[in-house]
């Protein structure tokens, strides 16, 4: 352990003298300096833990000295006790207000001083400890590539790790004037923006930013700190560049969508000629024929679907899905699309049955597009029920929204896979075990219909008892009967 340091600053060689052999008795390593210039400059050779200042001096007095030295960055932190003799008793409380720590008569006697130092020793180390942490958490901070911001309760930035000062232009000087608004500017919807941030229910976002990089996608992830003991909370928000996975995502899709298209043509060929050799046009065919021909014919449809629904998925990938908005009944689409597949509950025996309530008000939405959606699930519910099992659809009103619940007794979906039930492509442990036909599109397809609609789509399900789809949509549509005349009054619009 080294030994503490202590810097004696006096003109007086007899006072430097005997309090250095004091304190060198007690283990401490001293120095000394003969006027306060001589000290300021001794105190960045040194380092010292404790200063010991006189105040009149030649060259530069001691208020001087201690002035200089709380002011300086590398010095501020450096315990001083001033050395006072009676003669300058006023000057005592300028030397404290300058930032001076302690006082101490040049008549202290030898315990009294080293009472004093020791406690300013131990001071220093305390807050040597501290300055020791806080550099070490803002190093972290500051190594880490992604921009780190800590805003207080008011929105104003508190903490910006290095990379958050270049990407937002913050001088060191300013953080604490530059708000959210201001980090989030540059995007189109900044409103927006600083609206889902303050919001409790998101957690990540993804914006587009102008920086001194040029335009970049960041997602940002930002969660509640707790900020002090008062209870008070602050944000702490990370962005991500996602730039390149961006590009790299809409690279994978555009290469996607153009696989896919490429390969309709050659499919409707094929389908073509199936049906016309299936429907005898190149001659009779023999049973086994007519078999493997039809065998060809399924496959040919389900790639089709495949190639189409992947298609889908593409299209809404690299546009915002556009939406011819109307007026749409909802019960009206929940019963059309059970007629058009009617056939297939009829074949498995499975009891289809309605909840829908009649005073439903309609919604602002895609007619064609939620016919899609409900189709997808319905279809589902059927290809995932056992023969005589039952579906359930229906409607119900909830605050500012309504609710389609589409339920199904089928095999239902692990608890584990549930998080992976909209993404595409996948297919659960409880369907291929089945050797059930699918793609893993439909739901993908479904999540981002319902989602362009500023609406929601979740599921509920238990392996081996069921599941409900539910989709809720907002954006209500009221229709008032008035003196025989329809009057809508729209409630809230996309
Ligand atoms: P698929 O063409 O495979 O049905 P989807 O995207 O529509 O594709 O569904 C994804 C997966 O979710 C399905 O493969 C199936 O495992 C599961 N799934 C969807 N709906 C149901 C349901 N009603 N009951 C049980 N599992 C379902």
């Amino acid at each position: 352990m080294p030994k503490p340091r202590i810097l004696i600053v006096d003109d007086s060689g007899y006072f430097r003298r005997v309090t250095s052999l004091i304190l060198k008795k007690h283990g401490f390593d001293v120095e000394t300096a003969e006027d306060g210039q001589d000290g300021c400059k001794k105190v960045f050779e040194f380092q010292p833990d404790v200063i010991l200042m006189d105040l009149i001096m030649p060259v530069m007095n001691g208020m001087s000295a201690v002035k200089f030295l709380k002011s300086n960055g590398q010095t501020k932190h450096i315990p001083i006790v001033v050395l006072t003799g009676e003669s300058i008793r006023d000057e005592k409380y300028k030397v404290l207000t300058a930032g001076a720590n302690d006082l101490l008569s040049k008549d202290a006697d030898e315990m009294e001083l080293i009472l004093r130092v020791k406690n300013l020793v131990q001071l220093k180390e305390l807050e040597d400890e501290l300055l020791r942490q806080r550099d070490k958490f803002s190093n972290i901070l500051n190594d880490l590539a992604e921009a780190v911001i800590i805003l207080d309760h008011n929105e104003k930035v508190i903490i910006a790790n290095a990379a958050a000062r270049n990407l937002f232009n913050i001088p060191t000087e300013l953080m604490g004037d530059i708000g959210v608004r201001d980090l989030v500017q540059s995007c189109g919807e900044a409103d927006e923006v600083v609206e889902q941030l303050r919001s409790d229910n998101v957690a990540k976002l993804m914006v587009d930013l102008d920086t001194p990089y040029g335009p970049r996608t960041f997602q940002v992830r930002f969660s509640s700190v707790f900020m002090s003991d008062e209870g008070e909370f602050g944000k702490a928000l990370i962005f991500w560049d996602v730039t390149q996975e961006k590009e790299i995502e809409k690279m994978k899709a555009d290469f996607h969508s153009m696989i896919a298209h490429d390969l309709r043509s050659p499919i409707t060929v094929i389908t073509g000629y199936t049906d016309l050799l299936l429907n005898n046009k190149a001659g009779e065919l023999s049973e086994l024929q007519m078999e493997f021909l039809q065998a060809i014919e399924d496959r040919t449809r389900a790639l089709r679907k495949l190639v189409d629904e992947s298609l889908n998925v593409s299209q809404f990938d690299n546009s915002k899905v556009s939406l011819d908005l109307n007026a749409v009944d909802l019960n009206h689409i929940i019963k059309d699309v059970a007629n058009s597949l009617g056939l297939i509950a009829t074949n498995k025996k499975i009891d289809v049955s309605f909840d829908l309530d009649p005073t439903l008000p309609a919604v602002k939405a895609d007619e064609g597009k939620l016919y899609k959606v409900f189709s997808n699930l319905y279809d589902n519910a059927l290809k995932y029920t056992r023969d005589e099992g039952a579906i359930r659809l229906s409607s119900r009103r909830c605050g500012d929204n309504v609710v389609v619940e589409i339920e199904d007794d089928g095999i239902g979906i692990d608890e584990e896979e549930m998080q992976y039930v909209f993404d595409r492509y996948k297919r659960m442990a409880t369907a291929k075990k089945r050797k059930i036909k699918g793609t893993g599109l439909g739901l993908a397809i479904v999540k981002q219909i319902v989602t362009a609609h500023g609406g929601r789509v979740w599921a509920e399900s238990a392996a081996g008892k069921g599941s409900t789809f539910f989709v809720e949509l907002g954006n209500l549509i009221f229709t008032k009967e008035k003196d025989g005349d329809t009057e809508k009054e729209e409630d809230a619009l996309v």
